[in-house]
């Protein structure tokens, strides 16, 4: 791990704000993941924040309706201050991506989407995209490189949380760009470089030290989120499963055909009122009631206990982010904090 500021004239590294060893260690692991050349940012919010940048003033950026909070938040406010326009698109809508790219400048994608874990065909959207010159964007957070290759299906950036599944143990802050690109790489890092969003030596180290466990942490998480989904969906306090999993849900086949799996976090709406879903929250006693996810902890929340999470969202979904530990295990604790909601 390389803590220097500054280094010797004539090396590759100038200056540290530009460049660190111990970021382009980090920075090749994730680039062979996804298949690109990567860039470590401070926080998934400032890789965000650097391809924002690429939007001319006043450019259009089409987003699926469901997009991580914090991006849709940051879209909001440029919208409202004029510095860009917005179109919402729903990410199981090809059709309506393709429309809504006309004239744009940015596309921004997730699938599976947080928390209502719609599928979105990478592929088509991303070629439409293509097809009205617009640069695709997506964010592969949830699914992490194991089972979802954005760059493979047409994207033209990868952005990443690496606070979530990435680093994995849940301690420690850090985002990352993935992008085959090499001009439009320089251009991102010139921007990581000029806003001076960029990562500590010892997060970049940490990241790098999760990622050795990545493949296993993600597959076994899976196989769990799997097994609970099934058995939720029978569970009489439970209203509906969504997980691409469940051969019933809609986005089943597209996510068979584009993901390698079907990730480690899965949404149920419970039986009752706001409530009685918050309750079974509040009283798990081996999953941790919290946000993120990514985590070997499991972690269970009520999205709409958050003010600004969106009203189309039901505020009896639940949001389980499942970790590493052994699911039978699991599986009673949910089963016992489940008993309490009417059927
Ligand atoms: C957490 C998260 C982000 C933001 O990342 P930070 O590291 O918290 O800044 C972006 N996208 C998704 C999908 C996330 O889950």
């Amino acid at each position: 791990m390389v803590l220097s500021s500054t280094f010797h004239a004539g090396g590759p590294v100038g200056y540290a704000r530009t460049s660190n060893p111990t970021w382009e260690a980090l920075e090749d692991a994730v680039g062979a993941l996804e298949g690109g050349s990567a860039l470590a940012f401070a926080s998934g919010m400032a890789a965000v924040g650097a391809v924002l940048e690429l939007v001319p003033v006043g450019g259009v950026v089409v987003a699926t309706s469901h997009t991580y909070s914090g991006v849709a938040a940051r879209l909001a406010e440029w919208e409202a201050n004029g510095r860009c326009e917005v179109r919402l698109v729903p990410a199981d809508d090809p059709h309506l991506i393709d429309e809504a790219c006309d004239g744009a400048a940015l596309l921004w994608l997730e699938s599976p989407t947080n928390p209502a874990l719609e599928v979105c065909d990478l592929r088509a959207a991303c070629t439409a995209a293509r097809g009205h010159g617009v640069r695709s964007v997506v964010d592969n957070t949830f699914a992490t490189p194991i089972l979802q290759r954005p760059l493979d299906l047409g994207a033209d950036v990868v952005v990443h949380s690496a606070t979530k599944s990435l680093s994995g143990h849940s301690d420690v802050i850090l985002g990352a760009l993935v992008t085959r690109d090499t001009e439009l790489r320089d251009r991102l890092q010139r921007t990581r470089a000029l806003l001076g969003g960029i990562p500590g030596p010892f997060e970049a180290w940490l990241v790098l030290r999760g990622m050795r466990t990545l493949g296993l942490r993600v597959r076994r998480a899976s196989e769990s989120a799997q097994i609970l989904a099934e058995r939720l969906a029978i569970h009489p306090g439970v209203r509906r499963v969504r997980y691409p999993g469940l051969s019933d849900d809609p986005g089943h086949a597209l996510a068979a055909q584009q993901m390698y799996g079907f990730g480690s976090v899965l949404s149920f709406e419970t039986a009752g009122r706001a409530e009685d879903a918050q309750r079974v929250c509040e009283s798990t006693r081996i999953i941790v009631h919290g946000t993120s996810l990514g985590g070997v902890e499991t972690l269970i929340e009520r999205r709409r206990r958050w003010p600004d999470e969106r009203s189309d969202i039901p505020d009896t979904l639940i949001r389980l982010a499942v970790g590493i530990e052994d699911v039978e295990d699991l599986w009673r604790d949910l089963e016992e904090a489940l008993s309490s909601l009417p059927s």
